[in-house]
């Protein structure tokens, strides 16, 4: 079931659309049963668990950590993580470049800008992601790829729509100066506006795993 809910959603995703399989609260089966059919991309939001599952699955697993992280556990991921989406603030990514190069390797990251209209989320301003590009070249050991972004929770179709596409300007005005390519928006409830607004990277758990205890 869930290797046919991967195809079906994958068939209707254009080319350039990564899908990440957000497997979060789900079992290494599940993980395995979308493994089989071919899928890579998995995202995780806890990091004991991301370690767990990283441990115990194959390692040609593209682990993509997606939720909020705190920086006394960048360490734990630090050696294998594919991608962090969600890069709040100057000093966790202080902290990712030490790690990085602890690691010996140059860590992949997205920027996550608050595009969401209600206060509750995480992420930099416009003015504070432009500012962290301008001191880009004090973290050698990371590579900011692209942009993150979520909307708000709420059942307003044009409000989900305004935010991202008020993301996706940002990521156009950055891209090819700042050498992007990932622009990370979208989820079950809200993937197909997020691909019409421009995203590339939709992040899907629930509609593929079914829904969480
Ligand atoms: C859980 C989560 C998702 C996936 O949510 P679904 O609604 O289950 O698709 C996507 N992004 C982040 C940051 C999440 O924490």
């Amino acid at each position: 079931m869930i290797g046919a809910q991967i195809q079906k959603l994958t068939e209707d995703l254009p080319q350039d659309v990564t899908l990440v399989a957000v497997s979060k609260t789900k079992p290494n089966s599940a993980i395995e049963e979308a493994y089989g059919i071919g899928h890579r991309d998995f995202g995780e939001n806890k990091v004991q668990e991301l370690c767990q599952k990283a441990e115990e699955l194959p390692n040609d697993i593209r682990w993509h950590m997606i939720g909020h992280l705190q920086r006394n556990k960048v360490k734990y991921i630090a050696p294998f993580v594919h991608l962090i989406h969600g890069v709040d603030s100057e000093k966790l990514l202080t902290e990712i470049n030490k790690q990085g190069a602890k690691n010996n390797r140059v860590i992949d990251v997205l920027i996550q800008l608050h595009i969401a209209e209600e206060s509750s989320k995480f992420g930099f301003s416009y003015e504070e992601a432009e500012a962290l590009f301008t001191n880009q070249n004090q973290f050698p050991n990371v590579r900011i790829v692209g942009l993150m972004g979520m909307a708000t929770f709420t059942e307003d179709k044009t409000q989900i729509k305004r935010e991202f596409e008020t993301l996706s300007t940002f990521y156009n005005t950055w891209k090819a100066q700042k050498e992007l390519s990932i622009l990370s928006m979208g989820m079950s409830n809200d993937y197909p506006i997020a691909i019409a607004s421009g995203s590339n990277m939709i992040r899907v758990g629930s509609l593929i795993f079914g829904r969480r205890n």
